[in-house]
C-alpha cells in the first residue's frame, strides 16, 4: 500500500494531475514567498498558486481580514445575498476599475473560478447582442470548462472537446517569437484583415458581427507573451467601429500583476467586459465579471450558481487590493520587474538556448530553444521540451518553483508575489542560472 503522501496521492487522485508531477513536494507551510516542504526544505515561490497570491503566501493582512469575518460570526456562504463584506468588496474594486468601468460598471459574482466567469462573459454578450459568433486568439488561454475552452488556442488543451459550443472565429495574436501566420511578427495587419473577413456571413454575404471578441493583454499559459499597446488600442477600435463587445480577460494579468492595477492601463483602453479571478481573491476562490451597463439585459436568475457568495473569499480579496492600491504594489512590481528582466538579459547572454525574454510587471517568460538549430524564416530556434522540463527540476532542486507554459510547454514562466524584494529577485535569478547552466549539460 501506499506509505507517503506523495504515493497516496498518486494512488488516489487522477491521471489529470499537473502542478503535482512536476513539483514532486509536500508543503505544509507558507509565508510570503517562501514555501516549506514536509521535511524542512525551503522554496522560492515564483508560481504563486498560478498567480492568484498577490502577497505571496498567507500575508498579515489576509489572514486577519479572515480571521475577523470568523470572529464576527458573519455567514461564510450565504448565496448572493447583499454583505456588507461584500458591499465592502465592491467598493473597493469598483474604486480601482479601468476607464468607465468605474461609473457604469456592473458587478456579476461568478462561479469560484476564472473559467466559471469566462462563461459568463461570453453568454452575457450573447444575450446581450443577440448574436453566437466568438473571435479569440491564437495562444489564448480561457479555462478548461466548454465555453472557456472553446475560445481556448491552443489545439491540444482543446481537442477533446467537440462539437465546441460557440462559432469561434481564431485571429492571430502578436506573438513576435514564434508568429504563427509566419508574417515576421506584422500581426496587426493580419489580424485586422481576418477580422474584416470573419464578418462576411457566407449564407448572405452580408457583414455579420459576433457577439464578442474576447484577449488576454497578456497572454499567461500561451507562453507569456505581452500585446503591443498598439495592437490592443487597434483591438479596441475594431470592435466598436462595430459594435461587438470587448471581453477582457485578466484573471491572470489583473491587481497589479503586469506594474499596472490593470494590464488594459498600459494601453489605456476600458473593455466591454472585465473578466477577473485569481488575486481579486487574496487566495481564496472569487471570480468576477464586470461589464458596462448597456450589456446588462440578462434577466433575474438567468445566470446564476450555488457558491457566489463566498465572504471569505470577499474579505481576503478586500484585503489584497486594498494593499496593492495603498502600497502601489503595481509600481513595485514594475520596478522589480525590469530588475529581473535586465538580469534574464544577462542570462541570455550567456545561454544559446534562451531564445527570448520578455514581460510585463512581474509576468515574465523565457523562451528554452534549442541552440545548435537552425534558425527559421523569423530568426526564431526550435522549442526544447526536454531541456526547459529538465531545467524546472534544476530550479526545483535548488529551492525554486518555477512552471512551464506555452504551446510546447518550453516557456519558463515566473510569477512571484508582488511584493517580492529585490533581494529575492536577485535570489531567483541566481538559483535559475545555476539550474539552466546544470540543466545543459
Ligand atoms: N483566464 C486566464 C487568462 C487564465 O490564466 C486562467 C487560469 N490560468 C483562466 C482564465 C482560468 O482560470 P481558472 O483556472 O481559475 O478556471
Amino acid at each position: 500500500p501506499p506509505r507517503t503522501v506523495l504515493e497516496r496521492q498518486q494512488r488516489r487522485e487522477s491521471s489529470a494531475r499537473t502542478y503535482a508531477r512536476s513539483l514532486p513536494i509536500v508543503p505544509v507551510r507558507a509565508s510570503g514567498m517562501t514555501v516549506t516542504g514536509a521535511d524542512g526544505t525551503t522554496y522560492l515561490d515564483c508560481l504563486s498558486g498560478a498567480g492568484s497570491l498577490a502577497l505571496g503566501h498567507n500575508h498579515p493582512v489576509v489572514v486577519e481580514a479572515i480571521r475577523k469575518v470568523l470572529d464576527d460570526g458573519a455567514p461564510l456562504h450565504i448565496l448572493d445575498l447583499a454583505t456588507p463584506v461584500k458591499d465592502a468588496f465592491v467598493e473597493t474594486l469598483f474604486d480601482l476599475l479601468p476607464g468607465d468601468l468605474a461609473r457604469r460598471g456592473r458587478i456579476h459574482f461568478c462561479g469560484p473560478t476564472g473559467a466559471d466567469a469566462v462563461e459568463a462573459a461570453l453568454k452575457l454578450t450573447q444575450t446581450a447582442t443577440g448574436r453566437h459568433g466568438v473571435l479569440a486568439f491564437t495562444g489564448a488561454y480561457h479555462g478548461m470548462t466548454a465555453g472557456a475552452l472553446a475560445v481556448t488556442g491552443n489545439v491540444a488543451v482543446r481537442a477533446p472537446l467537440a462539437p465546441t459550443p460557440a462559432t469561434v472565429t481564431r485571429l492571430p495574436y502578436p506573438y513576435g517569437y514564434r508568429c504563427p501566420f509566419g508574417l515576421g511578427g506584422d500581426t496587426g495587419a493580419a489580424t485586422s484583415a481576418r477580422f474584416a473577413a470573419s464578418l462576411v456571413d457566407d449564407a448572405s454575404g452580408g457583414v455579420v458581427p459576433p457577439a464578442a471578441m474576447i484577449l488576454e493583454p497578456v497572454q499567461g499559459e500561451g507562453g507569456v507573451v505581452p500585446a503591443p499597446g498598439s495592437w490592443l488600442r487597434a483591438m479596441r477600435d475594431l470592435t466598436a467601429h462595430r459594435g461587438i463587445p470587448l471581453i477582457v480577460d485578466e484573471v491572470q494579468t489583473g491587481a497589479g500583476r503586469t506594474g499596472a492595477m490593470w494590464a488594459v492601463d498600459h494601453a489605456g483602453i476600458t473593455p466591454d467586459v472585465l473578466v477577473l479571478s485569481k488575486a481579486i481573491g487574496g487566495g481564496l476562490p472569487l471570480a468576477v465579471i464586470v461589464y458596462d451597463e448597456s450589456l446588462d439585459g440578462w434577466a433575474a436568475g438567468a445566470h446564476t450558481g450555488t457558491f457566489r457568495g463566498n465572504q471569505l473569499a470577499m474579505a481576503a480579496g478586500t484585503a489584497t487590493l486594498r494593499h496593492i492600491a495603498e502600497n502601489t504594489l503595481p509600481e513595485h512590481a514594475e520596478t522589480i520587474g525590469r530588475r529581473l528582466l535586465a538580469e534574464l538579459h544577462r542570462l541570455a547572454g550567456d545561454h544559446g538556448s534562451i531564445g527570448e525574454v520578455r514581460g510585463r510587471g512581474l509576468m515574465l517568460g523565457i523562451e528554452v530553444v534549442e541552440a545548435d538549430a537552425a534558425p527559421d524564416d523569423l530568426g526564431s530556434l526550435p522549442p526544447a521540451p526536454d531541456l526547459a522540463a529538465r531545467i524546472r527540476s534544476e530550479c526545483l532542486r535548488r529551492g525554486l518553483i518555477v512552471e512551464l507554459g506555452g504551446r510546447d510547454d518550453t516557456v519558463l514562466r515566473l510569477l512571484p508575489p508582488l511584493v517580492v524584494t529585490a533581494e529575492q529577485a536577485d535570489s531567483v535569478v541566481e538559483r535559475l542560472a545555476a539550474a539552466w547552466t546544470a540543466a545543459e549539460r
